[in-house]
């Protein structure tokens, strides 16, 4: 809009390459988060934030990780793949959508798949862990508003396949992951994932986004995935 004020918030400050910024914005996220813990009667320790670090500067993840920061998450198999190897001693999530032709780069790296949603990904996952000799943690990705624009199993398939899943001895599912819709309230769908977690027993929810993570948490994600609230807005790609 043309007379617009620009705002500061897409550039780094200038002085210290955005590391004394990222650090408030850090610093700021532990804080809602912890408040929306105690809010709902949560210990704001069994909430792990997971900073997604997808499209940002290596430097900024290491300046992150420098800050204290300990749990990374990556939608791109390269992406992950190159910040790993310059950012040691944290860990990594693999939050996007994995194809199968890149699971043998995740697999071993991550100690967390959140977005596992079909068996034949699974399968393949289960493969490779068995080579690598690990177990590798997964989520199931639940689509629970059964939004056609996002991945994710629905949730009267979700039984069987969990059963599949946990034929697999190369994969542990420990939990589920849900994107929720955009533009709609995401409450109602946190609340139904985690209706389903418990009806299946399992331990973690990965639910919450940089505009929605407190009330994931007031609904008892255990694992929020927050980008753009810890790095700033992502430029746009190209
Ligand atoms: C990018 C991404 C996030 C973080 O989104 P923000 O809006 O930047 O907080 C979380 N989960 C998944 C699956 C993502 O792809």
């Amino acid at each position: 809009m043309s007379g617009a004020r620009t705002t500061t918030l897409h550039q780094p400050d200038s002085d210290d390459g955005g590391t004394g910024q990222l650090a408030a914005r850090l610093a700021a996220v532990r804080d809602r988060i912890a408040a929306a813990a105690r809010r709902s009667g949560r210990d704001p320790e069994a909430v792990t934030l997971v900073a997604v670090s997808k499209d940002v500067d290596p430097d900024r993840v290491l300046a992150a990780a420098r800050g204290g920061q300990r749990d990374f998450g990556e939608s791109k198999a390269q992406q992950l793949v190159a910040k790993r190897a310059v950012v040691p001693g944290v860990t990594w999530h693999f939050v996007g959508r994995l194809q199968r032709n890149k699971v043998d780069q995740v697999v071993g790296a991550v100690d967390l798949v959140h977005s596992v949603d079909r068996l034949e990904l699974a399968q393949a996952i289960d493969r490779r862990a068995a080579r690598a000799g690990v177990v590798q943690r997964v989520l199931l990705q639940v689509n629970v508003a059964g939004d056609p624009a996002k991945a994710g199993i629905a949730p009267r398939d979700l039984p069987a396949l969990l059963e599949a899943v946990r034929a697999l001895g190369g994969v542990s599912c420990d939990g589920l992951m849900t994107v929720p819709a955009q533009g709609v309230d995401p409450r109602p769908a946190f609340v139904a994932l985690r209706a389903l977690r418990d009806g299946l027993g399992l331990a973690h929810l990965s639910m919450g986004m940089s505009d929605d993570f407190e009330a994931a948490v007031e609904e008892g994600a255990t694992v929020v995935r927050v980008g753009r609230a810890v790095f700033g807005d992502r430029t746009a790609p190209g």
